[in-house]
């Protein structure tokens, strides 16, 4: 229920971790339960869907014709088609059809919010069976107000109006001062743990709704409901503050401290390419009218400023646009600083030792010891597995080097610049080998947006017996009836509808991004709180009717395709529309996404509290990381990859080539990774409150050099001159728990190992990773979970033993 909590468990970062191919060997399949012919037309027809806008749009012509050809008015229900008036509002709930619905539906939600408190509160005081249905209550309570905070903050960050973007803003503002209200509601508290204290209650109660209470009593002592009056004010006005530095410090992560890089005359001189520089005098002209014969003003726009960092050999050039390009400005600094300071204040208030020790104390991890464990481990091993053969590597291409330590040699400047060279000294190489080489074939080719969400079917097909089945949009439906493909996801085992996911590959202002919109939810018409009639215009319902199935909005940003002539097309006196073709990286992308559709859709609980991705931040990465896994396996690749005009499966040879060019930092990247995780947990420490203390928190916290010593510590590429840390957006949004990931790649890496990696297309393996995991959601502990899909019982306990384990290197 409480607001923080849920949006964060709605943002989602993605990071390179390049894993090397597994070179095993293949198996048969042959657990298809339907004929092959049918899957390759449905595998055709999903793939046109994505890949070919004059079919998608003759489809949703044609389906909704023939639904308001066969259903004509039936029993009052409404047809929506676009070739009536008629009209659905977004994702089928038909209050949201304008902007000013939008707002309707919170102010009528939170309404209905605050009469349903009270009548449950009425109730609880009533009869046993006013005790004995609070939870489950609560739990309609609270998918009540996030049903519209969920959408409001999908609309804020992915819709195309402004119109409707100013509306969900608003609608924020309605609901998240009645969600803080609710979160130190004492009376509602009370009943909840008293509920759960009786021994009698719970032996009547199912473990989901016991889970489900823990959780949310949790919640409420999290936002210090057991203290006097005063000091929770402070905790509700505390709260506010820290939000708001975050959302402060979010909006201005990109502002460079200046937009302007003074360079000598002789630096800038030093550049080669006439092109470049050209360009910059342009700019300089265009905009800073200041001319000067001893200096030149480099504009840090666009891609100037990285094309001096790849091809410049000028290092003092390299170095003073590197650091400005890092350096955040003095007020990002300060908004930093004031939330990590009041973040310490209000650890210490609720009498934690550090704001890393309360947010830690409900995640798998448990406590910051543990996580600071973990990551040394990671970080040695790292080192002895490659960093410093990595820098190495580049280290020869260092000229005039000051240091015989390579680690201390090499800076954060020389990377990209060295990165270069070694990749432009590998072709030179190849090319003595092999004076004319044929022309490497591009790999997206095989690889069109319609072909991997089609692949993707195919595997979960194999895996779960789950398929992908598009459905035509209603007017209204979606944010862009052109762009938006809506998917059922159906599981053919128990022949139902799992859920519906929206994809929208091409939004042109958000990265990669996965939105739960509705949870899977059973519906308490059993308690008569709420009926289908009520819902079935605000949700869409399962086939009897019982639940509300999920909803998934995925949004990526790649560029559509132009219109071109392309290809065998080309000459041919006509154009064809090329599909969106896609790199290796954005495959991993609608991969990794996909996992966490495929969590929520899979679940199989009833409240809404702790369904799907809703389980502990630390655990809710795995199936996303999971998925990259797959979708850097030679044997999926090879096996969903197909030619975009010729159909042809993608060839081993070339998808090995591809690799081989890949020249990747794999073991710095992942140790860098490290070093932000652990940057995360030094500025949410005890060391941190101590200082702070000290003053009476009335003292000034310098990130900063909390920042230049760790770097100092921690080395490789260290950065001891920008204020980086003030662009690092996960510092708020995660706040102690960036971790997360790489201890999920860890799970990953040895539930891959545990299951897939013999045979990525085993449904033996994925019924055991569904049941023992992916069903569950947050209603068993991942500790239980990973026991039970690894078959080691010593995990269960998820000690600092079992923390080992999974830190432990295969
Ligand atoms: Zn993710």
């Amino acid at each position: 229920m409480k607001v923080l909590t849920r949006l964060l468990r709605s943002q989602h970062f993605i990071t390179r971790a390049n894993k090397p191919l597994q070179l095993l060997h293949q198996r048969a399949h042959n657990n298809l339960s339907y004929s092959n012919k049918l899957v390759d037309a449905t595998s055709r027809h999903l793939q046109k869907v994505f890949d070919d806008q004059k079919y998608f749009n003759d489809f949703t012509k044609t389906a909704t014709k023939a639904d308001t050809l066969s259903k004509p008015g039936l029993n009052g229900v409404r047809n929506y088609s676009i070739f009536n008036n008629n009209s659905t509002g977004l994702f089928k709930n038909e209050l949201l059809s304008t902007p000013s619905g939008l707002i309707e539906f919170s102010k009528k939600s939170r309404l209905e919010a605050i009469e349903f408190v009270d009548s449950m509160l009425h109730e609880v005081n009533q009869n046993e069976q006013g005790r004995l249905t609070f939870i489950r209550k609560l739990d309609q309570l609270s998918d009540l107000l996030c049903r519209v905070i969920d959408v409001a903050e999908f609309i804020r960050a992915s819709h195309p109006s402004t119109k409707w973007i100013n509306a969900a803003q608003q609608t924020h503002e309605i609901i998240f001062e009645y969600m803080n209200q609710l979160n130190t509601n004492v009376e509602l508290y009370h009943h909840l743990r008293d509920i759960l204290d009786d021994p009698v209650m719970t032996a009547k109660l199912t473990s989901e709704e016991i889970q489900v209470g823990e959780y949310l009593k949790q919640d409420f002592e999290r936002s210090g409901i057991h203290m006097d009056p005063e000091t929770r004010n402070n905790f509700v006005a505390i709260t506010q503050e820290i939000s708001l530095l975050g959302s402060l410090f979010n909006n201005e992560l990109r502002n460079l401290k200046s937009f302007w890089c003074e360079v000598s005359r002789s630096e800038f001189d030093s550049i080669e390419d006439e092109t470049l520089k050209q360009e910059i005098n342009g700019y300089q002209q265009k905009f800073s009218g200041v001319h000067s014969s001893s200096s030149v003003q480099i504009p840090l726009v666009g891609h100037i400023p990285y094309s001096i960092l790849s091809n410049c050999a000028n290092e003092s050039l390299r170095r003073k646009i590197w650091i400005l390009l890092h350096s955040s400005t003095d007020e990002q600094i300060e908004t930093l600083n004031g939330f990590i300071k009041y973040r310490a204040f209000l650890a210490r208030m609720l009498g934690h030792k550090s704001f890393a020790h309360y947010q830690l104390e409900h995640k798998m991890a448990k406590n910051p010891e543990n996580v600071i464990t973990f990551l040394t481990n990671l970080q040695n091993s790292s080192r002895d597995r490659g960093v410093l053969d990595e820098i190495k590597q580049l280290y020869n291409y260092k000229k005039n080097p000051q240091s015989t330590d390579p680690i201390e040699e090499i800076k954060p400047w020389d990377r990209d610049y060295l990165v270069a060279q070694l990749q432009q000294d590998i072709k030179l190489q190849q090319q003595k080998k092999e004076p004319n080489p044929k022309e490497l074939e591009p790999i997206h080719n095989y690889f069109s947006v319609g072909t991997v969400v089609a692949g993707l079917s195919s595997l979960f097909s194999h895996i779960y017996n789950v398929t992908f089945i598009p459905e035509p949009t209603l007017r209204g439906e979606t944010w862009d009836q052109e762009q938006v493909r809506k998917i059922k996801v159906y599981d053919h085992t128990n022949q139902r509808n799992l859920g519906f996911l929206y994809l929208d590959f091409w939004s042109p202002k958000v990265l990669p991004s996965h939105f739960t919109i509705v949870c899977l939810r059973k519906l308490n018409s059993s308690i008569g709180t709420e009926s289908k009639e009520q819902l079935q215009d605000l949700v869409q319902l399962d086939e009897d009717k019982t639940s509300q199935l999920p909803i998934i909005a995925l949004v990526c940003n790649f560029p559509k395709a132009s219109n071109l002539s392309i290809g065998r097309f080309a000459g041919m006196g006509g154009s064809k529309e090329k599909p969106t073709l896609l790199t290796l990286d954005q495959v991993d992308i609608i991969f990794h996404e996909m996992g966490h559709a495929m969590h929520s859709m899979i679940g199989k609980t009833e409240l809404h509290n702790l369904s799907g991705t809703r389980c502990t931040t630390d655990f809710v990465e795995l199936p996303s990381v999971l998925m990259e896994s797959f979708s850097r396996d030679r044997r999926v690749l090879c096996r969903i990859g197909r030619h975009h005009e010729t159909g042809a499966p993608l060839s081993e040879e070339l998808l090995q080539q591809h690799h081989h060019h890949r020249v990747a930092l794999e073991e710095c990247d992942s140790y860098m990774q490290s070093k932000m995780a652990m940057l995360d947990q030094v500025l949410h420490d005890e060391n941190v409150v101590a200082k702070l203390e000290s003053t009476n928190f009335k003292g000034e916290l310098d990130s900063t050099a909390i920042y230049h010593d760790l770097e100092r510590q921690l080395q490789v590429f260290a950065d001891e001159w920008s204020t980086w840390h003030g662009k690092f957006p996960h510092l708020f949004s995660y706040g102690a728990a960036y971790y997360s990931y790489l201890f999920d790649r860890a799970i990953a890496d040895k539930i891959w190992h545990g299951l897939f990696a013999e045979d990525p297309w085993s449904r033996k393996a994925g019924e055991k990773y569904k049941n023992s995991i992916l069903k569950w959601g947050g209603t068993r502990d991942p500790w239980v979970c990973l026991a039970d899909a690894l078959n080691n019982p010593e995990l269960s306990k998820g000690d600092s033993h079992a923390m080992e384990i999974i830190g432990r290197k295969l």
